[in-house]
């Protein structure tokens, strides 16, 4: 069977790599170097969030999983760092939330330890918690990615399966199942996997109404987002792990370097993005002193592919068995997990995972 994804961001790379594993040819799309796409510079933490959906825990729990499976098979240097998030509040109305969140999870046998400031502190010796009298948690079965090393290693791994790479040539249009290139080539597949994120809109007439995506500009839900890439820490300063500090989520990044998010900066991001960046960097000082003197080595803003009702879209669009749709605004955490869905239903079997992702809910709608 000849398939053609379009799309090397996270859900692409990871989908090319496992239908050209299930002996599938694959032509694997992008319209650019997929290392300038939102994924190479996501924050990338892989976690199994309690949004309050059954179905999502169990495909966002899958995902741990699947990340561990594609690491197991993907060797070179390492992308998946499971070791785990720390969280921290600052005030009785998010330390509620936090000890509510960490039930929660308990309760569904998601560990999430409580711990005191110097547990935490033998986790990252670094960390400044002052007289924290607020909760910590600990999440040991969360993980994180090196983004930038995943998409090169799987893409490399994808290559090695036989997938066929073509870089730069935007897909234009596809109308039954042959995608169409600005170049003018034509690409046909037995069947089409759109894995273009943002993209999906513009090239899909259809998907338009079929996969609605929230607007950059939507007022109510934000999914603009800034992350800003450090220069190197100062050697002999660590940190392993995602820290969600009260304003400022920090992640380890390759070559000592970290990247750093702040929600609330998101929704009121200016034009002026570098000097948001240095307006997050400034807040580092506060929860890694040592880290001192670091630099801004880059700001990305992205904006996340939030279908409307802010459930993920897994699934063949209504009225077709051609062309199959993947978007997500957790595509780091899914990707693996997602990529293995979609194998498992290009080759004609229904993943029990995707069920409740289905597109036809918004024909229906
Ligand atoms: C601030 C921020 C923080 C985030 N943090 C996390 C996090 O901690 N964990 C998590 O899981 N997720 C996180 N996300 C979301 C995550 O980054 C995205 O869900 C994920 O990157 C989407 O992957 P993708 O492969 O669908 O899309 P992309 O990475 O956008 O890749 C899509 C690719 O398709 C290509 N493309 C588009 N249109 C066309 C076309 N017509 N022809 C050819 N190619 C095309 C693009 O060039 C691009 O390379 C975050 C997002 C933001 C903005």
């Amino acid at each position: 069977m000849n398939v053609v994804v379009v799309g090397a961001g996270a859900i692409g790379t990871c989908a090319a790599y496992r239908l050209a594993c299930r002996g599938m040819a694959v032509t694997l799309v992008d319209a650019q170097d997929p290392q300038r796409s939102l994924s190479a510079h996501s924050f990338a933490w892989v976690n199994a969030v309690d949004d309050g959906s059954a179905p999502y825990f169990a495909l966002s729990r899958e995902a741990l999983a699947a990340h561990r499976r594609l690491a197991g098979e993907v060797r070179g240097p390492c992308w998946f760092w499971p070791t785990g998030n720390l969280v921290w509040a600052d005030s009785p109305a998010t330390s509620r939330n936090l000890i509510a969140a960490a039930e929660s999870y308990r309760s569904k046998g998601y560990r999430a330890e409580s711990c005191t400031a110097s547990q935490a502190r033998t986790l990252e010796p670094d960390l400044n918690l002052g007289g924290q009298a607020d909760p910590i948690v600990f999440y040991p079965e969360d993980a994180h990615l090196h983004p930038d090393l995943f998409l090169t290693e799987v893409q490399g791994a994808a290559r090695r399966q036989g997938v066929r790479l073509l870089l730069g040539d935007a897909a234009v249009g596809i109308e039954n199942h042959t995608v169409r290139l600005a170049s003018g080539v034509r690409l046909h597949g037995d069947v089409v996997v759109c894995c273009a994120g943002r993209g999906t809109g513009d090239l899909l007439a259809e998907a338009r109404h079929a996969v609605p995506l929230v607007e950059p500009e939507d007022p109510e839900i934000t999914t603009r987002g800034l992350l800003v890439r450090t220069s190197p820490v100062p050697s002999g300063v660590t940190v392993r792990r995602v820290l969600h500090a009260p304003g400022l989520s920090i992640r380890p990044h390759h070559g000592r370097r970290l990247v750093l998010h702040s929600h609330d900066v998101d929704h009121t991001l200016p034009a002026d993005v570098p000097t948001a960046a240095v307006g997050v960097l400034a807040r580092l000082a506060d929860v890694v002193p040592a880290a001192e003197g670091v630099t801004v080595e880059s700001a990305f803003v992205g904006v996340r592919p939030m279908p409307l009702d802010g459930r993920s879209v897994v699934g063949w669009l209504p009225g077709s068995d051609r062309l199959y749709v993947v978007v997500t605004h957790s595509g780091l955490t899914l990707a693996p997990v997602l990529a293995e869905i979609v194998a498992r239903e290009v080759s004609g079997e229904r993943h029990e995972l995707a069920e409740a992702f289905r597109p036809e809910r918004f024909a229906a709608a």
